[in-house]
C-alpha cells in the first residue's frame, strides 16, 4: 500500500476561521471551482483528506484542447489522433476529428492550484449539519459549501455500491511506452464495459471498467496487462458514477462525480468535472461579487447541470445497449461507423457535451464585493 501525503498525529491541529466558500475535495472538480474564484476577494478554503495531487484515480485522458484552454499543457504527457478499438472479431481504427491526450495527475493538480488564490488544509470531511461541515479537524462554517468529494457525495444523500448506478474501474501503471490509444470491447475482459491502454510517455495505464458494479475487474485487469505483455503493477481504481444526479441539495453545490457528472458509456469524468466546476465557480463568483444571492446561484447552477440531462440519458441508454449486441454485430457496426463522416459527426457532438471553449475566461465586470449571506439549508 502506498503511503499518502497527508497530515498525521499532532499535525492535525484544530481548524478555525471564517470563510465565504468552503470547497470540499481538491481534485478536478474542486480545483476548477477554486480557480474560477481567483481574484474575487472571497475567502476560499479548499480541504481534502490528502495533499493536493496525491491520489490519482484515473487514466488521466482528456481532449487536448481542454489542457490548452486551461493553460495546463505543462502536465501533458502524450497526444493521440486516433482510437484503436479491438473486438474479438476485428480491430477498427477511428481517425478522430480532435486529439486526446494523457497527462500527469500531480502536475495537473499543481498547475490548477497555482491558478487559484484559495487556502488549502488537509482534513477529512465526515458530514454536515445545516451550514456546518464536520471534519476530523473540527467544524467549519461557510456561507457557501461545495461538495467535490467524488462519487460518495459525502455532504448529500450518498450512494452505496453495488446497489447504485456506479461502474467500477481498476488499472495498473506499468513502466514502458506505447503509440496508440486503445480500447477492448471484449467479454473476455468484461461482460459490460471495456478495457483500455493509455500510454503516457514513460508509463502505460492499462485497465478495465465494468458498467456492472458486481463484476470484479481485478482478474481481468491483470489478464489484459498480461495479454499486452505489461507488468500488472501500481494499481489504482475507484467507483465511477454513470448517472447524473441533482447538482444542488439542501443548500450545497455538488460538482464532478458527486453530481454524477462523469459521462456514461465512456466513463470520461475529468473534462466534465472541470466544465461543471467552472460553471459552479462562475455562479459563486457572482455571489461574492454581490451580483446574485446564494439562493439564485443554487437555482442557476442546478438548472445548468440539469439542462445536460438528456445528453447523459442518451449516453446511458447507449451504455445499456452496447453489451447486449452480439460481438459479431458489434464488430460489423464498428466497421460501418468508422467512415470519416460518421466519426467526425459523432465525436464532434460528443466533445460538444462539455466543449473546451467553455473554459475561456468569462468577461468580468467591476468588483462590488459584499458580505455573503448564508445559504438557506
Ligand atoms: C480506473 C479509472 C480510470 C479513469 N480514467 C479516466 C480518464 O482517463 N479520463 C476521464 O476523463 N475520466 C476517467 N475516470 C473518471 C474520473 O477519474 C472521475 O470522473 C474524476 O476523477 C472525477 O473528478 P472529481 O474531482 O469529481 O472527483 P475525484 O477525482 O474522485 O476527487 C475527489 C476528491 O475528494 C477527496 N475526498 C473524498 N472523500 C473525502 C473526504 N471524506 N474528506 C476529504 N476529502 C475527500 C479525494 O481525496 C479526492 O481528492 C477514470 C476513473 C477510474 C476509476
Amino acid at each position: 500500500m502506498p503511503t499518502r501525503r497527508t497530515l498525521r498525529g499532532a499535525d492535525r491541529t484544530p481548524l478555525a476561521g471564517e470563510h465565504d466558500v468552503l470547497i470540499c475535495g481538491a481534485s478536478f472538480a474542486g480545483l476548477a471551482v477554486a480557480r474560477e474564484l481567483a481574484g474575487s476577494g472571497a475567502r476560499v478554503l479548499v480541504i481534502d483528506r490528502y495533499e493536493i495531487g496525491e491520489r490519482q484515480t484515473s487514466a488521466c485522458g482528456i481532449p487536448t484542447a481542454w489542457l490548452r484552454e486551461l493553460d495546463l499543457m505543462g502536465a501533458h504527457r502524450q497526444t493521440f489522433g486516433r482510437l484503436v478499438v479491438h473486438t474479438p472479431h476485428g480491430t477498427s481504427v477511428l481517425e478522430l476529428p480532435w486529439t486526446f491526450s494523457t497527462f500527469d495527475y500531480p502536475e495537473l493538480c499543481k498547475l490548477l492550484w497555482e491558478q487559484s488564490d484559495a487556502q488549502f488544509e488537509v482534513a477529512k470531511v465526515n458530514g454536515r449539519s445545516g451550514d456546518v461541515v464536520h471534519t476530523d479537524r473540527g467544524d467549519l462554517a461557510a456561507s457557501i459549501v461545495v461538495d467535490a468529494l467524488g462519487w460518495r457525495r459525502v455532504l448529500g444523500s450518498g450512494y452505496q455500491p453495488p446497489d447504485a448506478p456506479l461502474s467500477r474501474g481498476l488499472e495498473v501503471h506499468p513502466w514502458g511506452a506505447g503509440d496508440e490509444l486503445e480500447i477492448w470491447i471484449d467479454r473476455r475482459y468484461v461482460p459490460a464495459g471495456y478495457g483500455w491502454s493509455f500510454p503516457a510517455s514513460d508509463e502505460v495505464r492499462v485497465g478495465v471498467g465494468s458498467f456492472d458494479p458486481r463484476f470484479h475487474v481485478k482478474d481481468t485487469t491483470v489478464l489484459l496487462a498480461e495479454d499486452l505483455e505489461r507488468e500488472p503493477i501500481r494499481y489504482q481504481g475507484n467507483w465511477i458514477p454513470h448517472k447524473l444526479r441533482e447538482a444542488t441539495e439542501d443548500g450545497t453545490f455538488f460538482v464532478g462525480d458527486s453530481a454524477g457528472h462523469c459521462l456514461p458509456l465512456t466513463a470520461e469524468g475529468i473534462r466534465t468535472a472541470l466544465y461543471f466546476g467552472i460553471a459552479c465557480g462562475r455562479e459563486l463568483r457572482r455571489v461574492v461579487e454581490g451580483r446574485q444571492s446564494v439562493a439564485s446561484a443554487l437555482v442557476r447552477y442546478g438548472d445548468f447541470s440539469a439542462s445536460h440531462e438528456w445528453k447523459f440519458r442518451w449516453m446511458l441508454e447507449t451504455q445499456h445497449l452496447v453489451p447486449r449486441l452480439p460481438p459479431r454485430l458489434l464488430a460489423l457496426a464498428l466497421r460501418g461507423i468508422r467512415t470519416r463522416r460518421f466519426v467526425d459527426w459523432s465525436f464532434k457532438h460528443y466533445l460538444a457535451i462539455a466543449p473546451p471553449e467553455f473554459a475561456r475566461p468569462a468577461p468580468r465586470a467591476p468588483l462590488r464585493r459584499q458580505p455573503v449571506a448564508r445559504a438557506a439549508a
